[in-house]
């Protein structure tokens, strides 16, 4: 299916765009509407970046981006539903009910944003299609397509490297990790998510970039990492996180000598692997809290055997473990609140009185947690048997909880 599809856009495009190169099925109605009136007021409009890469490939598309030479004002008048956002780079938001599609202005090349100084930004940051092109970050991400004239505009061959599944850096990759570190984690995060092989010239600068992470605004760099883990290839994306020692940087717990962490991690991660499959939610600190248990639970088990209670064990084993991630990259608020809901909530799996039973069933987090006890069972870590119980339980109706707790 894959090279079928890339055959006939190959075959298309070197037809001088005769044919029809990607169906007009597979764009969103709403973005088509965007570009429509752009163009209708004579400007420039195309669809570009992550969408058109996934869809000459087969995937879903997550959302449209669109790319223009209106400038955000000139948007934001045409689009009654628009907003402009960002303050270094203004861009605007369009509302569609629950799709929202993001239209920017052609960028220019960071030297000439650069030398705007911090002042107001003026329209030069804006560029041509050829310097928005330039300044993007792998060949396959800088493909544009106007869906009205059917054309879609290749200025690094990012046709050609998808058909090789390359992952390649526009201009020269020293330079542009240099210039943003981030795109490291975003070589690693697309060759998990599309099964390409990083380019040679690449890989050796990403191994040579990697301490440069560190630097980098938190708020920028913990949504890429995380989405490396949301590919919905898992173990590709484990097996990159190891090759290219990201656990020392980012997850410290995330112990890559250790086959019982290893195991662990990557069956937690299959099973996110299967929600996003079906377009289930993620929670960002479920995956956190699978990383970090392994550690919680090695130092729990050791404080326990110094005779502490078992709740003191845990709790103590739960600071120790955040302690030691904080000081390497402090993971927020929200997680760690959802992170220790979830282990501290695993003891109370153990009793089976049934007050309690339904106390915990009624919890905020009870799903998570049963999830987590199910995937620490798959492990041994929980009797066979209360797992069995729980699962009858949760699988029961009402009446048939309330049997399973009176037996
Ligand atoms: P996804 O499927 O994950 O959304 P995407 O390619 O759409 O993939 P985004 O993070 O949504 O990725 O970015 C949209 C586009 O913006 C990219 O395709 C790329 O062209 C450009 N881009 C994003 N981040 C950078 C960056 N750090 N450096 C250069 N270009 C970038
Ligand atoms: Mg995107």
């Amino acid at each position: 299916m894959q090279k079928k599809i890339l055959n006939s856009v190959k075959a298309a495009y070197h037809q001088f765009f005769s044919k029809e190169i990607i169906s007009k099925d597979f764009i969103s109605k709403n973005a088509l509407e965007i570009i429509e009136k752009l163009q209708k007021h004579n400007f420039k409009a195309y669809i570009v970046g992550g969408a058109i890469r996934d869809i000459l490939i087969s995937l879903a598309p997550k959302d449209f981006d669109i790319v223009t030479n209106a400038t955000p004002e000139e948007i934001r008048q045409l689009f009654k539903n628009s907003r402009i956002i960002g303050r270094r780079f203004r861009l605007v938001h369009i509302f569609f009910g629950r799709e929202l599609i993001e239209v920017s202005t052609f960028r220019a090349k960071p030297e000439k944003i650069e030398r705007l100084k911090n002042g107001v930004q003026k329209d030069n940051a804006f560029g041509t299609i050829e310097e928005d092109a330039e300044r993007r970050d792998f060949t396959c991400n800088a493909l544009y397509f106007d869906p009205i004239k059917n054309k879609i505009f290749d200025f690094y061959g990012g046709i050609n490297d998808l058909e090789t599944q390359q992952l390649k850096m526009i201009g020269d990759p020293k330079k542009r990790l240099a210039e943003d570190p981030v795109r490291a984690i975003r070589a690693i995060r697309f060759s998990a998510k599309l099964n390409f092989e990083i380019d040679f010239k690449l890989k050796q600068q990403i191994i040579k970039v990697l301490p440069e992470l560190k630097k980098i605004p938190y708020s920028r760099i913990f949504d890429e990492v995380l989405k490396i883990f949301l590919t919905g290839h898992a173990e590709k994306s484990l097996n990159l996180f190891i090759n290219f020692n990201l656990s020392d940087i980012f997850f410290p717990s995330l112990n890559t000598s250790s086959e019982e962490v290893n195991n662990f991690v990557l069956r937690g991660l299959k099973k996110t692997d299967d929600r996003i499959r079906i377009g289930k939610p993620i929670n960002p600190g479920y995956l956190l809290a699978v990383f970090l248990w392994k550690d919680v639970n090695n130092l729990r088990n050791n404080f326990q055997k110094k005779s502490k209670y078992p709740i003191t064990a845990l709790n103590d084993a739960i600071e120790i473990t955040l302690i030691k991630q904080n000081k390497v990259f402090p993971i927020q608020k929200r997680f760690i609140t959802t992170m220790t809901e979830i282990w501290r909530l695993q003891p109370r799996f153990e009793n089976l009185n049934k007050k309690r039973v339904f106390r915990l069933f009624s919890h905020p987090r009870f799903r998570a947690a049963y999830d987590f006890m199910l995937l620490r069972g798959e492990e041994n870590e929980v009797d066979m048997k209360l797992v069995t119980w729980w699962t009858n339980f949760v699988e029961a109706d009402d009446g048939g909880r309330k049997k399973i707790t009176e037996q």
